[in-house]
């Protein structure tokens, strides 16, 4: 039997390969307009890493993680998300030393999860994020939201809808969750088992429930939004009050939590209102973790970013029947009629190549005509001929196939030539 890729796991063939490049590209573009730098930290950390950086309580930790014992008895996990390791990595570079603070960084990567696989929801998938760890600014929370919005947008994105809320300071919380196992506590075991436990030990994520997202008692808790003491509301007014500078439209969700413990103040998430979306419509969540880094071991440096996968927006590409990454035409295909032209013809390849000009010839023996519909169906330019005659005279015709029009050239003015006339096209 053969071998098959791992359940929640795909290859990205080439014409798809083309896609991931430019999203790839518009990635790099837009995080230098932005000023935010890339960073690459190991596809594997420390277990506890996780334990400690996404929260004991979160289904991340408790279902999602690949974790395994190495030769040397270690318990590693493959990163289920990017936050943590860019945190464990700013403190243990001391990156909070550096004059210039925030510091903004950016990575893209693959993430592992064990879910139950479905569009979107894959086991292997590839994140791009951002944090900007050391300012508690407002501002930089709206130049996050508006970094992420303006990725959606600039691949030809419309249907866009950003979430926000305000998950409060400290003081706002703790009030919130009083009231929150108040309001739960009486009914509890009507909920699921994971909610019981949520009760005690983050009552918060009960509104995250998957499961109980239907029971009366979600529509009725306590909002978030009346426990926000004045600072919190202060915050969040400013992120709105930039937002708006921005041009940026967006809808407030008291209920929207997000999944990981380490958030407070602002939270968001962009949705697609694309047609043809299954249940999962989320693309990128975000939000911010002061706090985080001081749990992890560093000096108090306030931290805001996003994560969203590459998957999701190609899913919502296709929902918009948006195109993108088609694959650039070969520009010139030379045809070899015997051994002494297929020299030629190696040695021509390396003159197109070296003048910047993509260049292909056949590798299989082929006959004149199987090679002039590879040289078609590849979109060749530019087709030349290398026969006995060409051999003889040191000239072959340069033939332009859109307009079927020849030139008589020698070897040795092809490439100068092909690079002039592209040239003057541009
Ligand atoms: P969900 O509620 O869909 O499980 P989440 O809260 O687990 O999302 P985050 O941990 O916030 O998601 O991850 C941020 C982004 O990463 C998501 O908005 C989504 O774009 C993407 N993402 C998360 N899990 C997967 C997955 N298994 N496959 C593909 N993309 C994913
Ligand atoms: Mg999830």
């Amino acid at each position: 039997m053969s071998i098959q890729a791992p359940r929640g796991t795909y290859d990205i063939l080439p014409g798809q390969s083309e896609k991931w490049q430019e999203i790839e590209q518009k990635i790099n573009e837009l995080c230098r307009l932005y000023q935010y730098k890339e960073i690459r930290t190991p596809v594997f950390e420390h277990t506890e890493l996780f334990q400690r950086g996404v929260g004991d309580t979160t289904d991340i930790v408790q279902k999602e993680m690949y974790t395994f014992q190495d030769r040397g008895n270690r318990s590693l996990t493959l990163r289920p998300e990017g936050t943590a390791s860019v945190v464990r990595s700013f403190v243990e570079n001391k990156l909070f030393g550096l004059p210039d603070q925030p510091v903004k960084l950016f990575y893209t990567g693959p993430m592992f999860r064990y879910e139950r696989p479905q569009a979107g929801r894959m086991r292997q998938f590839v994140q791009f994020g951002v944090e900007a760890i050391g300012s508690k600014d407002p501002a930089i929370d709206a130049e996050v939201i508006s970094l992420a919005m303006e990725l959606y947008r600039s691949v030809g994105l419309k249907r866009l809808r950003l979430v926000i809320n305000s998950l409060g300071d400290t003081e706002s919380r703790l009030a919130h969750k009083e009231a929150l196992v108040a309001h739960f506590a009486p009914r509890i075991d009507e909920f699921c088992s994971d909610c019981q436990t949520r009760l005690e030990k983050n009552p918060l994520r009960i509104l995250d429930c998957k499961v109980d997202r239907d029971h009366p008692l979600m529509a009725t808790a306590p909002s978030l939004a009346d426990y926000l003491n004045e600072e919190s509301q202060a915050y969040f007014d400013d992120v709105k009050m930039y937002l708006e500078e921005l041009d940026i439209d967006y809808v407030v969700d008291p209920n929207l939590v997000r999944g990981l413990d380490y958030y407070n103040h602002t939270a968001f998430e962009i949705m697609s209102d694309a047609e043809g979306f299954g249940a999962i419509t989320t693309l990128c969540g975000g939000g911010r973790y002061n706090g985080l880094v001081e749990d992890l071991g560093g000096p108090e440096s306030p931290g805001i970013g996003f994560a969203m996968s590459i998957e999701r927006l190609l899913l919502a590409l296709e929902m918009e029947k948006v195109e993108i990454g088609k694959s650039q035409n070969l520009e010139v295909y030379v045809i070899a009629m015997d051994e002494s032209a297929k020299k030629q013809a190696f040695s021509l390849l390396k003159d197109f190549r070296a003048n910047g000009i993509s260049a292909d010839m056949d590798y299989t023996g082929r006959k004149l005509k199987a090679q002039m519909k590879s040289a078609d169906r590849k979109g060749a330019s530019y087709v030349i001929v290398i026969g006995e005659t060409e051999m003889a005279s040191g000239k072959a015709g340069l033939k332009e196939m859109a307009t079927g029009e020849q030139q008589e050239l020698l070897f040795s003015e092809m490439a100068e030539t092909i690079k002039n006339r592209k040239t003057l096209e541009e």
